[in-house]
């Protein structure tokens, strides 16, 4: 189990995250969701280790920064930073030694089949396009197949083979077992099979309630999202039937 307990991080006077606890259950699918600017990239780079902050973030009881929690977590960033010198062939190699993967060929050529970058292996980083730089960023980032893998805003940039494919892979690892936590601000954008939703705002967790609890709820997601962020008259929702019944998921 992966453990946020009471993590703030300020960038100078700007409070990114104040006091953010929440748990990622093993095998399970967490959405991440919240406006821009809500912590949620904050947060992610706490737990991989990028950043520094107070507040406590293990893995399995590990700290978080240590060489053995290092090796289950893995992390998708928005940005892609790609070498321009070196080919897309070469970027999956280069990750390949870096984390001292063994019989990863015939893992990277299916993952650059399905993200459509066979053809284009050799080429070079900044001979890609935008849309291209993303697959390889996602190509990068699922060839070291971790135990708990966190995709910050993932579908952002993708072309629709990409995002349906993306949603497919995500898919084929909650089923077999892996630990997602996955950030958008596309409340749209989560119609995969998930399990809890942590909603972020201004760097406070304003919800953290599983799917079946929203369902018990007769609420969507949508219904949810909005009720905590932009304060939505609870009582209105939740009582008013026939507007309850309008505003459940289809
Ligand atoms: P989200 O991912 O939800 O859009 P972020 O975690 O990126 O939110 O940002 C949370 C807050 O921290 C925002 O106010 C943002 O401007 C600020 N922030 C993020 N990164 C930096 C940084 N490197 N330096 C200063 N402020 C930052």
């Amino acid at each position: 189990m992966l453990e946020v307990k009471n993590v703030t991080k300020k960038y100078g006077k700007n409070l990114a995250c104040d006091d953010v606890s929440f748990n990622l259950e093993p095998g399970s699918l967490t959405v991440l969701l919240g406006p821009n600017g809500a912590g949620k990239s904050t947060i992610m780079k706490s737990i991989i280790g990028f950043l520094k902050y107070n507040g406590s973030i293990t893995v399995n009881g590990i700290p978080n920064k240590t060489p053995e929690a290092r090796r289950i977590l893995g992390y998708i960033p928005e940005m892609p930073s790609l070498y321009p010198t070196l080919t897309v062939g070469e970027h999956m190699e280069f990750v390949a030694r870096a984390y001292k993967l063994t019989n990863y060929k015939e893992r990277a050529d299916m993952l650059l089949e399905r993200f459509e970058l066979a053809d284009k292996r050799k080429k070079f980083g900044d001979e890609l396009s935008k849309g291209m730089q993303q697959k390889l960023n996602l190509c990068i980032g699922l060839l070291p197949d971790p135990q708990i893998l966190l995709l910050d805003e993932p579908l952002l940039g993708l072309d629709p083979h990409a995002i349906k494919e993306l949603k497919n892979y995500i898919e084929e690892m909650r089923v077999s077992g892996k630990t997602l936590l996955i950030s958008t601000h596309i409340i749209d954008s989560v119609d995969m099979l998930w399990d809890r939703t942590v909603i972020m705002q201004n760097g406070h967790v304003k919800a953290n309630v599983s799917k079946t609890e929203i369902e018990g709820m007769g609420k969507s997601l949508e219904d949810l999202f909005f009720e905590v962020t932009e304060g939505v008259d609870k009582k209105a929702v939740s009582d008013d039937s026939a507007d309850a019944e309008n505003q459940t998921e289809a």
